[in-house]
């Protein structure tokens, strides 16, 4: 397995020589490497500590990277992008009215779906982020491209 060193010389070099689609597919691979690590360091880090923020923080990084192996980078127009996180936000409210009417808050299991489903609208809203990011530096027309 190559370091990152050897990982970012290579895709160094496949700039200086290859074709526009290797170069976007080696960045691809060294992007996934580089967000393996950082989220390996941030485990390691605070797997030791009792530090809620920061874990829930963790989890939506990890559903963000779930949601990109998933579906790849997402670029929607905005009213798009409230229609998925609305979709989502039903989700909630779904387990939220399950625990409320069917379970009485007796039931665990489902107060983890709950929790899961908060993490997916944290992530979701995150992935928007990123996509007006990308829209503000590229462009509207950017976005129409992807359709
Ligand atoms: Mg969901």
């Amino acid at each position: 397995m190559k370091t990152l060193l050897e990982s970012l010389q290579a895709l160094k070099a496949h700039i200086r020589n290859d074709s526009v689609a290797i170069v976007y597919q080696t960045m691809a691979q060294y992007r996934e490497m580089v967000a393996g690590c950082i989220e390996e360091i941030i485990h390691v880090y605070y797997s030791g500590l009792n530090c809620g923020r920061d874990n829930i923080l963790l989890e939506i990084i990890k559903e963000r990277h779930r949601q990109d192996e998933k579906w790849g980078e997402q670029n929607h127009l905005p009213i798009e992008w409230v229609a998925i996180l609305t979709e989502e936000v039903g989700e909630v409210s779904k387990e939220a009215l399950k625990a409320h009417f069917d379970d009485h808050y007796q039931n665990r299991d489902r107060l983890y779906r709950y929790k899961e489903e908060l993490i997916q609208v944290a992530a979701v809203a995150v992935s928007m982020i990123e996509s007006i990011e990308r829209f503000e530096k590229n462009g509207y027309e950017f976005l129409n491209k992807e359709k």
